[in-house]
């Protein structure tokens, strides 16, 4: 061990204050010992008010820099090509908790772009179903709008494959619009999710305003369902309710929570709907 201008004191304090690098070796590190954890926010819907199902988030919860969230470490992960790992993480994990929940609520999984060249996902998915006795059908994963620029044709047998297993297919981040009108249809997708940069512009900005109204006009022609991310203000929530968006999520009815608070806070909402008026 070569020391220079210190101690081996000095060392080990300059170390604690270290940035955390998101590398290979520190996520196969997390990941071996269980500092991935997956965090829960609920999905409303607008007219009632009742708990509709939970997104689960990962987070990256580490002993010595707190949690990270995952803008910090997906891209890493993507990068260095560990990102399927995480996947099943949060699979698992998040298949393991709604197993406990009134099997009327679903569970949205994000997928990153690079999973869909995974040849195992649809596996993984089919018999984590089986393995936790959850029905495909409560499971939505969401897919963002680029998911399939890169290779169309696979994208789209994937697509299938998972959708003739019972899954339902969401496209997250609607901002771009890069799917067509066909492809929507023909991938069947059910969920439609309004970005949050549109929500927390949509009281002043007109074009904002006109993109979730499209979106909403476009997913209501195929029978498929919006969701509306970053709901903040009650405000908010009653106008996208007023555009016809039919479910919300943000953190207006709560923030993505570990598994005891959201365990809590489901059963306190279920005690007293806070309807948006
Ligand atoms: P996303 O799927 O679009 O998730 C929504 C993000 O918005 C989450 O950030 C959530 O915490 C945040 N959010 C929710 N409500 C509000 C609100 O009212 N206001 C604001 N400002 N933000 C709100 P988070 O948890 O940091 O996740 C960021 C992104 O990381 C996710 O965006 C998703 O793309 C990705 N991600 C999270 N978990 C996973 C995972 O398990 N796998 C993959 N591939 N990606 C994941
Ligand atoms: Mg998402
Ligand atoms: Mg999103």
């Amino acid at each position: 061990m070569i020391i220079k201008n210190g101690n081996v004191a000095d060392l080990s304090h300059r170390r604690q204050n270290e940035e955390l690098i998101f590398d290979k070796a520190s996520i196969c590190n997390a990941i071996e010992n269980n500092q991935f954890a997956l965090y829960y926010q609920p999905q409303i819907d607008l007219p009632t008010g009742r708990v509709v199902g939970f997104e689960g988030l990962l987070r990256w919860q580490h002993p010595k820099h707190g949690i990270k969230l995952p803008e910090a470490f997906i891209p890493a992960a993507e990068q260095t090509g560990q990102i399927g790992q995480l996947t099943h993480i949060a699979i698992d994990t998040g298949f393991k908790f709604i197993e406990k929940l009134d099997p009327e609520l679903s569970f949205s999984l994000n997928i990153s772009d690079c999973s869909i060249k995974d040849k195992h996902l649809v596996d993984t998915l089919d018999s984590s179903c089986h393995a936790f006795h959850i029905d495909p059908h409560r499971i939505v994963l969401e897919f963002t709008e680029t998911a399939s620029l890169e290779n169309p044709a696979h994208a789209e047998d994937i697509l299938t494959q998972l959708n003739t297993n019972g899954f339902r297919l969401g496209i997250d981040d609607s901002v771009a619009g890069h799917y067509s009108l066909t492809q929507l249809e023909k991938m069947h997708f059910s969920e439609l999710k309004i970005d949050k940069s549109l929500v927390a512009t949509m009281e002043f900005s007109s074009k904002s305003r006109k993109s979730i109204i499209s979106t909403i006009e476009l997913a209501d022609s195929l029978g498929i369902a919006t969701i509306a991310e970053g709901i903040e203000s009650n405000l908010e929530a009653i106008g996208l309710r007023e555009l016809g968006c039919q479910l919300g999520q943000g953190y207006y009815f709560a923030k993505p929570m570990d598994e005891v608070n959201t365990l809590k806070w489901l059963e306190d909402w279920n005690k007293s709907l806070r309807l948006p008026t």
